[in-house]
């Protein structure tokens, strides 16, 4: 991305606030690009707690910051999870995971540490046009219907987590794309439909427009690869994973 796109936290109360009226979660996650890079992380999560909305706050990160944490937000976290990568396994033997496990102890959060090598192709840089094949990939979507892995952004609700990024994405490799973030969103404010506009919004069977450049959760599977800068500036390797998943 060109530029950060760093969330507002009085946007993020101006949500809550309205979903609070309306809606009970099992849990909220904080995830990235890296959660923990935003300095304000702790007021986001204190935020959400004062809510009432979430049973729980979980933040999902690469675990690099996590030595440096307040804590004031190993207090507000009441699970952390450390996706280790194969880039970063070194940092996160067990004997260096130790110190973060003592801290989690000290403050009742759970620490969960996930290694992965493996990753399932999200997104297209190209259309999807056959109408079934989309259908399909929306109804097999486990982030839509599977898990509900909804997304809060700029006062709005997203069916699933990946339409605003992939509609910034899009725009950054110039590809000609509908606006998702304005055409696939529930807009959230003080209107008296807002629970069923949210009911609705939900249980929709027709895919989002955003579903047209997305594999959901049926994408295949590819081994982890740590892209350098040049690799991402050039988009070499993303586009060559881009070709490699059309054709399959
Ligand atoms: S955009 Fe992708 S992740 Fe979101 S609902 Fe459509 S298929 Fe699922």
């Amino acid at each position: 991305m060109k530029e950060a796109n760093l969330p507002d936290i009085e946007e993020f109360k101006r949500s809550l606030a309205l979903l609070s009226r309306i809606a009970r979660c099992g849990e909220l996650r904080f995830v990235g690009g890296e959660p923990t890079l935003n300095r304000g992380i702790c007021n986001f999560i204190r935020a959400a707690k004062e809510s009432g909305v979430f049973e729980r706050i979980r933040v999902i990160t690469n675990g690099l910051l996590l030595s440096k944490m307040t804590d004031e937000f190993w207090q507000l976290a009441d699970l952390v999870r450390i996706s280790v990568y194969p880039a970063t396994a070194e940092q996160f033997s067990e004997e260096r995971l130790q110190p973060l496990r003592d801290i989690a102890a000290k403050f009742e959060t759970e620490l969960d540490v996930v290694r992965d090598t493996e990753f399932f192709t999200a997104t297209s840089d190209s259309r999807i046009n056959d109408p079934n094949v989309l259908q399909k990939i929306f109804d097999d979507c486990g982030e839509a219907h599977g898990w509900s892995c909804h997304l809060l952004y700029r006062d709005r609700l997203f069916r699933c987590s990946r339409v605003p990024t992939l509609d910034r994405y899009l725009t950054n490799i110039e590809v000609n794309h509908e606006n998702f973030t304005d055409e696939d969103c529930l807009l959230l404010n003080d209107r008296p439909t807002l629970l069923n506009d949210l009911k609705n919004y939900l249980s929709s069977p027709k895919p989002l427009k955003a579903c047209s450049f997305c594999y959901g959760t049926s994408g295949p599977m590819l081994e982890h690869v740590q892209l350098t800068v040049q690799d991402i500036r050039s988009k070499v390797v993303i586009k060559s994973h881009a070709d490699e998943t059309n054709s399959t």
